[in-house]
């Protein structure tokens, strides 16, 4: 596919569907001239969170909970229908040409939505990359010979399993980039810590990604990360910033640790954190048509926009859009502010947990 580029009154954005690498700049909207600058927000989501499943059908065996992983999504008691293919399509639709990626989703395991094949093959058709996140515990070779055809990546998420491991190797041999993605609780962060150390992840892994563990659905609250218990934490952020280049795999975190990557005890170079991308570039669309600032915001009904009465573009410049990007316009302005100087790059952090902004701010 040829390269995502898009010129907006005031940014420039360009997606290279190959690699995945992407770079968005400031621009004049009046001269239209490049400013050094990062730009606040898109004019139209770039990517989108797709919950195309509306129930699990590994959840009420407890799943996740086994794996030592607390459902956000609330997949042990969810029971909803999964997204319509009409209705996967009409969001297509819509986003040809502005979105550049489909991160599909929900309440399961995408690969298990009985029109896997079809969503991935209209995603493609509408020129948008569809990514996805399994547990694998469904994964065949089949369906791995379909997301090398189709996807861009596939990340597995690390429930520490035999399936884990298989769904990896199936993936891998099928030619599928694909990465772990790994859950950093209070109970997790000395595993990833030594087997990085130790290097014992599987080898033909892509990268593995790292997620902060949030009090969201059965993510239980005594598991977050606190900033007066990060040692280990930070043990890990050190050793990942002194030793990125000579690990075997490429590493990656989401959006939410920013506050954290950003204190000056780690040398990540700064241009490449980018904070909370909810209502900014990104957004979740429930299976149920429901344009939401981020996914773990499922429940929230305050964050919703019912997208059976409005276009995307016209829920994404909604009243409760824009009450979630003030929140990242205007957090630690006023009192005495931002403690660390790196309010632009930082936003507040999370606007839905504030427990998980790991910045030292009281
Ligand atoms: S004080 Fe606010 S803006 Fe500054 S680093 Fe902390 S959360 Fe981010
Ligand atoms: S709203 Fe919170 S959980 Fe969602 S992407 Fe932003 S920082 Fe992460």
């Amino acid at each position: 596919m040829s390269l995502y580029r898009r010129v907006a009154r005031d940014y420039v954005s360009m997606f290279d569907p190959d690699t995945g690498q992407g770079l968005r700049i400031k621009r004049d909207a009046v001269t239209g001239k490049l400013l050094a600058e990062d730009p606040f927000m898109a004019d139209f989501p770039e990517l989108l969170d797709v919950g195309i499943m509306g129930h699990c059908k590994h959840g009420r065996s407890g799943l996740c909970n086994k794996a030592g992983i607390g459902c956000y999504q609330n997949g042990f008691t969810k029971d909803k229908p999964n997204m319509t293919l009409l209705d996967f399509a009409r969001l297509a639709e819509e986003c040809e040409g502005r979105t550049c990626q489909f991160a599909l989703g929900g309440c399961g395991d995408p690969d298990e939505h009985e029109n896997f094949k079809e969503i991935l093959k209209i995603s493609r058709k509408h020129r948008i990359i569809p990514n996805f996140t399994t547990s694998g515990l469904g994964m065949t070779r089949e369906k791995a010979e379909i997301c090398a055809e189709y996807c861009g990546a596939v990340a597995v998420s690390w429930y520490r399993s035999d399936y884990t491991l298989k769904a990896i190797e199936c993936l891998t041999k099928c030619g599928v980039k694909t990465n772990i993605h790994y859950v950093l609780s209070k109970n997790t962060v000395a595993e990833a810590l030594q087997r990085l150390q130790e290097q014992t992840f599987p080898a033909e892994v892509n990268a593995v990604i790292f997620l902060l563990h949030k009090p969201v659905g059965q993510g239980r609250r005594e598991d977050v990360v606190r900033w007066n218990e990060k040692e280990k934490l930070w043990e890990l952020l050190g050793y990942i910033s002194e030793n990125m280049e000579k690990l075997p795999w490429r590493i990656g975190f989401d959006s939410c640790t920013a506050p954290a990557l950003l204190r000056d005890e780690f040398n990540f170079p700064s241009e490449s954190i980018d904070t909370c991308e909810g209502a900014r570039w990104g957004a979740y669309v429930s299976p149920d048509m429901k344009l939401i600032p981020c996914s773990f915001a499922n429940d929230m009904s305050q964050w919703e926009v019912e997208l059976k009465d409005s276009t995307i573009a016209e829920a994404w410049k909604s009243p409760i859009f824009e009450k979630f990007r003030a929140h990242l316009r205007n957090s630690c302005k006023g009192g005495s502010g931002c403690h660390t100087g790196k309010r632009d790059l930082c936003m507040g952090g999370c606007p839905l947990t504030p427990e998980i902004v790991l910045c030292g701010k009281d």
